[in-house]
């Protein structure tokens, strides 16, 4: 374990230098209190967590003191937004705040977000309010712990700084954690600017670091391209079958390692809607949950299309490979979404039919109003040795006739594989549908909270969707649907 004066840096990206990055130093923040620090990342990165007290480091991730030698920048990137082509965004209230070498040997980047203007701030303070850094960390330690390839949390910190959004709320700022936060935007920049000769050594940045199995190959470029087409597809299939919904699908906000990046106006959904739109900001429902697995494909073509220049010297050639990388994301999607739905039935095989089975399922939950994450989780109950209706699974379902008949078909499917042992069948069934998702109403709740001083929330939920798979007897109130008048908190753009 070291202090944080001792880590050892790996200031790979910062050797990138300009014009990825600009050095800008964090706009300091008065009297910054820790809401939330995270030991298990922490001790991930090396860290000494007997400093979580220690008011340097907590300088720090505020942003009131530099890393101990590394200066922060920040990156510069373009994006479409909601479909519309931005030439110029960039970290315009984050700020890369150090890369560390992990004890584990993985190069990791902080990034603190909230920490004030940069030069790609377009006119805004810089600042996060409380309220969506609450929500970025809850989720993505969240997302982290339901096995989502994620960017991370490492601290929350408040500040009593007025931040002037709908109303005057106060400041806070999270540190984020991950190996790169490059994005498909920064490739569009680069590629729509005239710029294109930096396409490349952001590209091997990004291979050498984050993709080091490719980098001896000749065909690097469309080998990596490849592969962020695939993780993409698993990624959004991942979201769908857990009913999370982004809410800001832009370019900027996709990452070129496949992670989730930028938890904003973001939403698990309570009863399952295939237009549910979580983003009060968003319309059209351009990012509805129906659309996100498109949408995902869209992004692609846009990165796709900013890296024709790193795929052939020739038009033509360039085109022909990136159409046949495009062409793999329907089916990589379509397999690895299937694969999941099965594995939420319980079901070994993956066959033709199953298709029917699943839509069968998502229509009378839709119909119904239904609670997604319920409703999968209760199914571990159906037992195939009886054909009593599934007593506690039946219980947030409105059309009993239509979910009986379902259930008579599931439980021919089920032993037509000879899957009859049902205690086993309920032990993997419950460790890929969670019992805890952070439902808006209890984020809304520990943001409440601590909006008046009291982090205790904050910290429940840290610790309960840790574990989102078990069951947490203590716990059962934070698992159920939310009352009537908590459905429709609404989440926007302002953050
Ligand atoms: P987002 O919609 O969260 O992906 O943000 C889009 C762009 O706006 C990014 O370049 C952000 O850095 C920038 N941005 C959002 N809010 C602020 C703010 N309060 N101050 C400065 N830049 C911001
Ligand atoms: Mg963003
Ligand atoms: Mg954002």
């Amino acid at each position: 374990r070291h202090s944080y004066r001792e880590l050892p840096l790996a200031p790979r990206y910062k050797e990138l230098g300009e014009p990825y990055h600009t050095p800008v130093p964090a706009t300091p923040l008065p009297e910054p209190k820790m809401v939330h620090f995270n030991a298990p990342l922490a001790l991930e990165l090396g860290l000494d967590i007997s400093e979580a007290q220690s008011p340097k480091l907590l300088d720090i991730l505020a942003g009131n003191r530099p890393w101990p030698k590394y200066e922060p920048s920040a990156s510069v990137y373009a994006g479409h937004q909601f479909g519309a082509w931005v030439p110029q965004l960039g970290d315009g209230r984050a700020l890369l705040i150090a890369e560390v070498r992990t004890p584990a040997g993985a190069r990791m980047e902080l990034q603190l977000k909230g920490s004030g203007p940069t030069p790609y701030s377009r006119g805004l303070d810089g600042r996060a309010v409380l309220r969506s850094s609450i929500r970025e960390y809850l989720c993505s330690e969240a997302m982290h712990a339901l096995g989502v390839p994620t960017t991370r949390c490492l601290s929350l910190v408040a500040s009593p700084e007025p931040v002037y959004r709908e109303a005057v709320e106060t400041a806070g700022v999270v540190c984020r954690v991950a190996p790169s936060f490059v994005r498909f935007g920064q490739f569009e920049f680069f590629y729509q600017n005239g710029q294109r000769q930096h396409l490349a050594p952001l590209a091997e940045h990004v291979i050498e670091e984050h993709f080091p199995h490719l980098k001896d190959r000749p065909d690097r470029y469309a080998a990596w391209l490849d592969e962020v087409v695939e993780r993409t597809a698993k990624l959004i299939a991942q979201w769908q079958t857990l009913g999370f919904c982004h809410g800001v699908m832009n370019t900027d906000n996709f990452s070129a390692l496949g992670l989730t990046l930028d938890y904003g106006p973001f939403g698990f959904m309570d009863a399952f809607r295939q237009y549910h739109i979580c983003n009060h900001s968003d319309f059209e429902g351009r990012y509805a949950y129906y659309a996100q697995p498109e949408i995902g494909q869209w992004n692609c073509s846009r990165l796709l299309r900013a890296c024709l220049p790193l795929l052939s010297d020739r038009e033509e050639e360039a085109l022909e490979i990136a159409t046949g990388i495009f062409e793999r994301y329907a089916p990589v999607y379509g397999q690895a979404i299937m694969r999941r739905w099965v594995d939420k039935l319980g079901l070994y095989e993956l066959r033709e039919s199953d298709t029917e089975l699943v839509n069968g399922f998502l229509a009378i939950l839709q119909r119904g109003k239904n609670d997604f994450t319920r409703s999968f989780r209760n199914l571990s109950k159906v037992r195939t040795d009886s054909e009593e209706p599934a007593v506690g699974a039946r219980e947030e379902i409105l059309d009993l006739e239509a979910y009986d008949a379902w259930i008579a078909d599931y439980r021919a499917r089920l032993r037509s594989e000879g899957n009859t042992d049902d205690e086993l069948r309920a032990l993997r069934m419950n460790r890929i549908n969670p019992k805890y998702v952070l439902r808006n109403h209890l984020a809304q709740a520990a943001i409440e909270k601590a909006e008046t001083g009291d982090y205790a929330e904050v910290a429940r939920l840290v610790r309960l969707f840790a574990r989102p798979f078990d069951e947490q007897p203590d716990m059962e109130a934070y698992a159920e649907s939310p009352p009537d008048e908590l459905r429709h908190i609404e989440v926007s753009c302002s953050s």
